[in-house]
């Protein structure tokens, strides 16, 4: 598999230290807030590259943090405490808010079939790993005290800016955001390994550490975690892109040093979800989330799709239209995919259709093979539906390829067959009595809107009777306009919203 690495910046061929195993690092959430639809379009394209990398058959051992202490609202060491800020607003402790949010951010994985890692660790959790590493790189001269602080000292490295397409600009960071530079820092690009001396006095959460009561700087516990779960060489790591800079940067630093050998040579960094007045962010509050969307009637299986139908290294613009036209699309192919049938018989030739399954195999594993071109493997579904194989063949190769897409796929067809089934009883039902049965072909549509539109088409039906046309006319223009079209059958009014 080719995957870009922000490392080299060139497409590389994906190996792993040890002969089919990959250990991959994920940064986890910040759990001050709930999370936004964008920090989720990276965890699911991140579900997507573990399930594959599963897929093709490494055993891939997955561990991520939860950051519940020490992340200040600017990479630079500066600015408010995040989880401070998140226990303020709501007037919580610290840890209350941590548990909160950490449940909150699991139940939206759930949602979004997003495969929690084995491995999932608080910051809270590993104080004393993250004690123990900056003792060491004390030890080992890269680390110095300061003004009460522990800080980095980048200047004792070769090669800092390994991911060296950087600004200067950007290296300038606290300054820019109007902040005071930290003075007791060597180097404007020295780390907190450690704070015992900040402006937060009433930080809630502090530690006995050798040099004081405090708490760790942000990079330091992603370095600890991974090198306490997954050991001393890792495979791949992840994270949204703005995490290359600092955190990744500064991650890689501590690491190497206290390892002293090179740590992950792959870094997979997925581009932003935007929206059309800018970057989605949640410390300013004001983002959409998994719960937002299902009120407005969308499945997150249709945002999932909607991600999975961008490259992860474009930045993505969030849009409702964009929204609608998934929604439509997930539909359809839902229903397509509903339409085969699970009981059809055995293929009359099983060796032109084995060779067509793995044709078509082929074409999902190339897509994917090609820097995890998502867009094009969910293109492969269409080519499934499409090739001149029985059903069954059909169903089991969707199947397998949903096992890496995980958009319910299977399920949600199973559920619209059945559905299907139901209509299909109750319209026969009302053939034999006569009363009229109204069957809704569009099960996407939430049940109060479905509600109101059988009321209406029950008006009518009860208006024609009374042979009041003009009322009926006009029920069925509301309905039109709706967006509702109806199918009329003997005594069943079959209906479609778009
Ligand atoms: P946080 O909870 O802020 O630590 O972020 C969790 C993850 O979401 C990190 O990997 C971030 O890099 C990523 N992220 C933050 N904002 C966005 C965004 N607008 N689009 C995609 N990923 C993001
Ligand atoms: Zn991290």
């Amino acid at each position: 598999m080719k995957l870009y690495n922000t490392l080299t910046r060139t497409r590389d061929e994906f190996t792993t230290h040890e002969p089919g195993v990959c250990r991959m690092y994920t940064c986890g959430p910040t759990v001050y807030h709930f999370a936004h639809i964008g920090n989720l379009r990276t965890y699911i394209m991140e579900d997507v590259l573990e399930k594959y990398l599963r897929y093709t058959g490494l055993d891939v051992k997955r561990c991520m943090n939860i950051t519940d202490v020490g992340h200040l609202t600017s990479d630079a060491d500066t600015g408010e405490d995040k989880m401070l800020k998140g226990a303020r607003r709501e007037h919580k402790t610290v840890m209350e808010i941590a548990r909160f949010y950490t449940d909150a951010f699991f139940a939206d994985c759930k949602k979004l079939n997003i495969r929690i890692p084995d491995t999932v660790v608080p910051a809270t959790s590993k104080i004393d790993d993250f004690i123990q590493m900056v003792e060491v790189l004390i030890e080992k001269g890269y680390a110095y005290l300061s003004g009460g602080n522990v800080y980095f000292d980048t200047s004792k490295l070769d090669n800092y800016y390994v991911f060296g397409n950087q600004e200067a600009e950007d290296l300038a960071v606290g300054v820019r955001e109007g902040v005071e530079a930290d003075e007791a820092k060597r180097s404007k690009t020295d780390f907190v390994l450690w704070f015992t001396k900040s402006k937060f006095e009433d930080q809630e959460l502090k530690w006995e550490s050798p040099w004081g009561l405090g708490y760790p700087g942000w990079h330091i516990e992603c370095s600890a975690i991974s090198v306490s779960a997954l050991g001393e060489y890792l495979d791949l790591h992840c994270g949204g892109i703005d995490n290359a800079f600092p955190h990744h940067t500064n991650e890689i630093a501590q690491s190497e040093a206290y390892l002293g050998h090179p740590w992950c040579p792959q870094w997979f960094h997925v581009l932003h979800l935007n929206t059309t007045s800018g970057k989605m962010s949640k410390s300013s509050g004001e983002f959409l989330t998994v719960s937002l969307l299902e009120e407005k009637g969308y499945d997150p299986m249709v945002y999932r799709l909607f991600c999975l139908g961008s490259h992860y290294r474009k930045s993505l613009v969030f849009s409702w239209e964009g929204m609608d036209s998934t929604k439509t699309a997930y539909g359809k192919l839902v229903s397509r995919i509903a339409a085969l049938d699970p009981d059809a018989k055995e293929a009359t030739d099983p060796d032109a259709e084995k060779q067509t399954a793995q044709a078509l195999r082929a074409r999902f594993a190339e897509a994917m093979d090609n820097d995890l071109n998502t867009a094009l493997a969910v293109t492969a579904l269409y080519d499934v539906l499409k090739a001149k194989i029985g059903d069954r063949t059909k169903l089991a190769l969707i199947g397998e390829f949903d096992s890496v897409l995980s958009l319910n796929l299977l399920e949600a067809a199973a559920k619209l067959r059945e559905q299907n089934r139901a209509a299909e009883a109750a319209k026969k039902a009302a053939d034999q009595t006569a009363e009229l049965a109204v069957v809704c072909r569009s099960p996407e549509v939430d049940p109060e809107t479905a509600a109101e539109v059988e009321r209406l088409i029950r008006e009518r039906a009860d208006a024609k009777k009374a042979k009041n046309f003009a009322d009926a006319d006009a029920i069925r223009e509301k309905l039109s306009a709706m967006g509702v079209t109806l199918k009329d059958g003997k005594n069943t009014v079959e209906w479609t919203k778009e």
